[in-house]
């Protein structure tokens, strides 16, 4: 048992006692979000933060209810074939007045309210549906990448609910591949280990997102049934700027080369990162030098035309050394 505490102070915080237990509530509830097992005193500050995450959960709830969430898919590239190999999903919040909302503004907060999860489920629906609808058209091979919370890693019923989203869209548990931040799964591992247990008895691929962000990497990779692995943009970005994150993501490559996972370099902006990455033997990448998430009309062109548009020149540069 654990417990936490919200204080307000007569006559300083309220003079009034309802309005002082509700200004106690607003501090315990505080508590218990920051991590619980605390206590913390009322202030102003607290209150307007309290307000304004009450009207974005209203927020959120509403758009899930009106279908405001959009996705749009980023192209993953194989140097080798030249081709897109796959798409990760990203999801974006198509506000009535704000317009385009990237996730790095409401998916945080969406984790905070317990609401990712919903999100989350949402976005898996609807791509397994695009890729049913890609193939149906003629597009064929190509694997989704969905990001999961770890709000739903630690539900039991995740993997019931992946495996109800691929029969609904007739995908083979194969072509679905689930991301999952590393610093995610180490705040719970040992609920999320059996979670992602079953999913991979599912025959669905489990993704290590970001990797190299968490703590306790070459650890727990030994017993993690994870199948890629994608080093984090942050070290992608440093690649011939600093020393010590060239070593790291040369380190990291050549580790998940030789457990034989399979890897992709995020972030990839120049062809002197290109470059660096193909060096390693490292041959699957995504990032804006190709192209960033695209809406549904513009990616499957791309996956229809071969994407020629896109990767054209990609071996040069990964190969010969062309430009930056
Ligand atoms: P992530 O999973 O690491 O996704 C990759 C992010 O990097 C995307 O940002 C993508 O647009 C961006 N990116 C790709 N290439 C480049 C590049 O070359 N340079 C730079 N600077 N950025 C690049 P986005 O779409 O804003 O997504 C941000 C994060 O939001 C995602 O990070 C993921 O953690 C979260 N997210 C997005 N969609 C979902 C979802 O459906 N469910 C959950 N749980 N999280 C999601
Ligand atoms: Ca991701
Ligand atoms: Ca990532």
């Amino acid at each position: 048992v654990s417990t936490s505490i919200g204080i307000a102070l007569f006559p300083d915080d309220c003079d009034d006692a309802q309005l002082l237990l509700l200004r106690a509530d607003v501090a315990l509830q505080h508590a218990k979000s920051s991590g619980g097992n605390d206590y913390h005193f009322y202030t102003r500050e607290l209150e307007i933060r309290s307000r304004e995450r009450q009207t974005l959960e209203g927020a959120l709830r509403r758009a899930l209810a009106a279908d405001e969430f959009v996705v749009h898919y980023q192209p993953l590239i194989d140097l080798r074939t030249e081709k897109i190999f796959g798409v990760e999903a990203l999801v974006r919040w198509n506000h009535p007045e704000r317009g385009l909302i990237p996730p790095s503004e409401f998916i945080p907060q969406a984790e905070e309210l317990g609401l990712v999860g919903a999100i989350s489920e949402w976005v898996l629906d609807r791509a397994t549906s695009q890729h049913r609808s890609w193939r149906e058209s003629g597009i064929d091979g190509v694997r989704l990448a969905v990001n999961i919370s770890v709000d739903q890693l630690r539900q039991r019923d995740l993997p019931l609910k992946v495996s109800r989203a691929l029969n609904a869209a007739g995908m083979a548990p194969g072509q679905l591949e689930l991301e999952i931040t590393e610093s995610g799964i180490l705040r719970d591992y040992r609920r999320c280990i059996r979670t992602l247990d079953d999913l991979k008895s599912l025959g669905v691929r489990i993704s290590l997102d970001d990797f190299g962000t968490g703590q306790a990497s070459l650890n727990y990779l030994r017993s993690f049934p994870a199948d890629t692995v994608k080093l984090d943009r942050s070290y992608v970005s440093q690649i011939g700027a600093s020393e010590s994150d060239t070593a790291i993501a040369t380190a990291i490559l050549a580790l998940a080369e030789s457990l034989h996972m399979d890897m992709i370099a995020e972030g990839v902006e120049t062809s002197a990162q290109l470059r660096f990455l193909a060096d390693r033997r490292c041959h699957r990448v995504q990032g804006f030098l190709f192209s960033g998430a695209l809406p549904e009309p513009a990616i499957r062109a791309h996956l229809h035309d071969g994407a020629a548009a896109l990767i054209g020149g990609a071996r040069e540069i990964s190969v010969a050394g062309g430009p930056d």
